[in-house]
């Protein structure tokens, strides 16, 4: 199925033509027909499958040209996913004469304000700046005709249910409402019935299946050695560019400390940062200065960091969503990654709980050569097991282990 045929408008076709896709994603086969027909949508995928333009490009083509508004609003959790919706939406707009304005907390108001003033038809925006702004009269929702509500689980985490509510009844009960989320738990059911009208749903691939294009493995440690092993890892990965997960801010600039004084270019992201630092951070990183990128959760949905080679867990999640997430940076629309995840004792019931989630056994795998002092779980290991070899895109071996589990691909 080419783009031509989903009845998208010209200019629109001309952007995703200039973005460089050739053929829509399945979500956005399914999607973009139903929100053109002026449907309300439900949509679940995994991440990196494309689902930003599968909204962005069928509201696009119905707005078609610049009119008072904003008549389309793009609700997003953190102002990493706002900033980087708003860049999608400016780069498929980009061959029509719509105006795209983002609002997010954390900077000042002067250029947001500017912006709104001026008129908008796509509002990109984080729940806490846009009430701000709307207490402050600086823009009004009663000519909202979209209302996108993205990675609404994410938002019900973050305790922003209350503000999305305010703001849905700032907007016209006649109006069109899409809802993205990964997963979809009784609040968020609730809220569908209280916000959508006759939602068809939209879900691709089993919900809960990570990628099919990520390799996963688990290394089992010593607590005492995760360190080691981390360092151990980065220094026989042949990756282009990592981010390594931590479970605390805390953590993380332990982390990243002991990395730099291993000489490794690392940048940090976590809400302890400041906008500035975390702008500098993901910037360097996609720009290449940054190879190695020590993040929490807060980085792990929906950014989009093109080409992560790699995404190493130091800390196994907690949560089995979150894994999904996590590695959910790597192997991005159609590319592939490996996901390594570094595990000891204490995670066995948390590494279970992901196994259960994404129904299927992660492989056990240990580096050849590394010093291992003894872990129970090496009792799972099966010695003269496949080894394992964790391809890379330049050809370069890493794990050579053994490992247990159902046969691999
Ligand atoms: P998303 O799931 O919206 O975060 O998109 C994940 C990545 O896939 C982004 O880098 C998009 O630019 C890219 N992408 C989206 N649609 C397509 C497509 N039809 N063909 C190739 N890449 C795409």
């Amino acid at each position: 199925m080419p783009f031509a045929k989903l009845g998208l408008s010209r200019p629109v076709l001309e952007g995703v033509r200039a973005a460089g896709y050739t053929e829509p994603t399945p979500i956005q086969v399914r999607a973009i027909p139903l929100i053109l027909a002026g449907r309300d949508v439900i949509g679940s995928a995994q991440t990196g499958t494309g689902k930003t333009a599968a909204f962005a490009l069928p509201i696009l083509t119905r707005l078609e040209a610049p009119a008072p508004g904003p008549r389309a609003l793009v609700l997003e959790p953190t102002r990493e996913l706002a900033a980087q919706v708003e860049t999608a939406f400016r780069d498929y707009a980009r061959f029509t004469k719509l105006r795209v304005a983002v609002v997010y907390g954390g900077v000042g108001y002067g250029a947001q304000t500017a912006a709104l003033r001026e008129g908008v038809d796509v509002l990109v925006a984080t729940p806490g700046r846009l009430l701000d702004h709307l207490q402050r009269g600086q823009v009004r929702l009663d000519r909202v005709q979209f209302l996108v509500l993205d990675e609404a689980d994410r938002m019900l985490d973050m305790g922003f249910l209350p503000d999305v509510k305010r703001i849905i009844q700032k907007c016209p009960r006649q109006r069109q409402t899409a809802l993205f989320s990964a997963t979809i738990p009784p609040e968020i059911e609730t809220l569908i019935q209280w916000a959508l009208r006759d939602p068809e749903t939209v879900e691709i691939g089993a919900r809960r299946m990570p990628a099919e294009t990520i390799r996963h493995a688990l290394y089992p440690v010593n607590s005492s050695q995760k360190t080691d092993l981390l360092l151990e890892l980065l220094r026989r990965l042949d990756y282009d560019s990592v981010i390594v997960f931590c479970r605390t801010k805390q953590g993380a600039d332990h982390v990243a400390a002991l990395l730099k004084r291993h000489n490794h270019p690392v940048a940090v992201l976590h809400s302890n940062r400041t906008q500035q630092e975390r702008e500098h951070a993901l910037r360097g990183f996609r720009e290449g200065r940054f190879e190695v990128l020590v993040a929490t959760d807060i980085a792990s949905r929906g950014l989009d960091i093109a080409d992560v080679s790699h995404v190493i867990n130091y800390d196994v999640p907690q949560h089995p969503e979150d894994y999904v997430h996590r590695i959910g940076r790597t192997g991005r629309a159609l590319a592939t990654g490996d996901a390594l995840t570094i595990m000891t004792a204490e995670d066995a019931q948390h590494v279970a709980a992901i196994e259960r989630f994404i129904g299927q056994k992660i492989e056990r795998t240990k580096l050849e050569g590394f010093p291992y002092l003894y872990t129970a779980l090496f009792e799972e290991l099966k010695p003269g097991g496949k080894p394992l070899h964790l391809r890379r895109s330049r050809g370069a071996r890493v794990g050579r282990g053994y490992y247990y589990g159902p046969a691999r691909r």
